[in-house]
């Protein structure tokens, strides 16, 4: 499978419409399997390890069909980066429109958060506002800006990660004097096993993203276990990738929660068209275009740096993974 894989490999690098978790150009691998065509995108940072379930992902797509799905169209929320420009936070929403849920990232500076969600809220009165602080605060600065935000611009729909560990989710939850939900995203996309590991009373709702869990599959398995109420999120994707995500959205029996699909929009070229209709995205199988793929193609040193790289997060965990499920070309 592994050899077959690196002949069709293709690496492009899109470009962002602005800074994102520190970078401007998104780099993505991609190859086509029996079932259709495989992500593979870890950021540039991950190890081999992290990055095997990233790649663990990408052959599920490109080896299984779609599950069932109960949707064929996915509510989707907005995503706003740490900016701090009122126009480009305004120019950013617009991008998104028909979106009736932002999704605002925070945690560097208090004063800068409550100006930035401040706008949010100037901008979309009727919207619904979560946080996500990405595992930043202690539990002390969690129950503080917490508290500060809400009196500044009200109430939020969750806040996702306020802090690091289990158990200072655990502890701020009880120490928390505002009804505000906390979502798990770090906590399960970060654990060396996502299964082992205890979420009662830390978090009220759990947060998927594909690629980091091993794909769709072990994703619906890693739902199953854990039995809370779900949001799907991408991970600056391209629309292939983010076709996984709303895969799996489509496939669970409930979703209550707009999905975090949406971030197609911070990239300022994708490989296919994924037309956002009215804040919701269509469940489809997703192609890239050929043309596109040749347009937005790496130099050849870094199509090399990806098959490394690609063969080495195959061999850290991917493949033994891939013979137990007994998935075959
Ligand atoms: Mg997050």
């Amino acid at each position: 499978m592994i050899d077959q894989l690196l002949a069709s490999l293709q690496v492009v690098a899109l470009p962002l419409k602005s800074k994102f978790r520190g970078i401007t150009v998104r780099e993505v691998a991609l190859f086509k399997g029996p079932a259709g065509w495989g992500e593979f995108a870890p950021f540039l940072e991950y190890d081999d390890r992290e990055s095997s379930t990233w790649l663990l992902s990408a052959i599920d797509a490109a080896t299984n069909p779609a599950p069932m799905a109960y949707r064929d169209f996915i509510k989707v929320n907005a995503t706003l980066p740490s900016l701090n420009s009122a126009q480009e936070i305004a120019e950013l929403l617009q991008s998104f429109a028909g979106c009736d849920t932002v999704k605002i990232k925070v945690g560097e500076s208090l004063t800068e958060d409550i100006v930035r969600v401040a706008q949010v809220r100037s901008l979309l009165p009727k919207a619904k506002l979560r946080l996500d602080v990405n595992g930043g605060w202690s539990v002390d600065q969690a129950l503080i800006n917490l508290h500060k935000i809400y009196e500044e611009v009200g109430p939020l729909e969750y806040v996702e990660q306020p802090c690091a560990t289990l158990e200072e989710l655990r502890l701020l939850k009880e120490k928390l004097k505002i009804e505000i939900k906390v979502t798990g995203d770090e906590v399960i996309r970060k654990a060396a096993d996502p299964f082992a590991i205890d979420l009662q009373g830390a978090v009220d709702i759990l947060m998927l993203k594909v690629a980091p869990l091993g794909g769709v599959t072990r994703a619906r398995e890693i739902a199953a276990h854990h039995k809370l109420p779900l949001v799907v999120s991408s991970a600056l994707d391209s629309a292939v990738g983010i076709s996984y995500g709303l895969q799996l959205a489509a496939s669970l029996p409930s979703l209550d929660y707009a999905c975090g699909l949406a971030t197609g929009q911070l990239l300022s070229a994708d490989i296919a068209d994924l037309p956002l209709l009215n804040g919701q995205l269509e469940v489809n199988p997703i192609s890239p275009d050929g043309d596109l793929l040749a347009k937005y193609a790496v130099p050849v040193e870094r199509l090399t740096w990806w098959q490394e790289r690609t063969k080495r997060a195959f061999y850290a965990g991917a493949e033994s993974e891939i013979k137990a499920k007994g998935w075959t070309w």
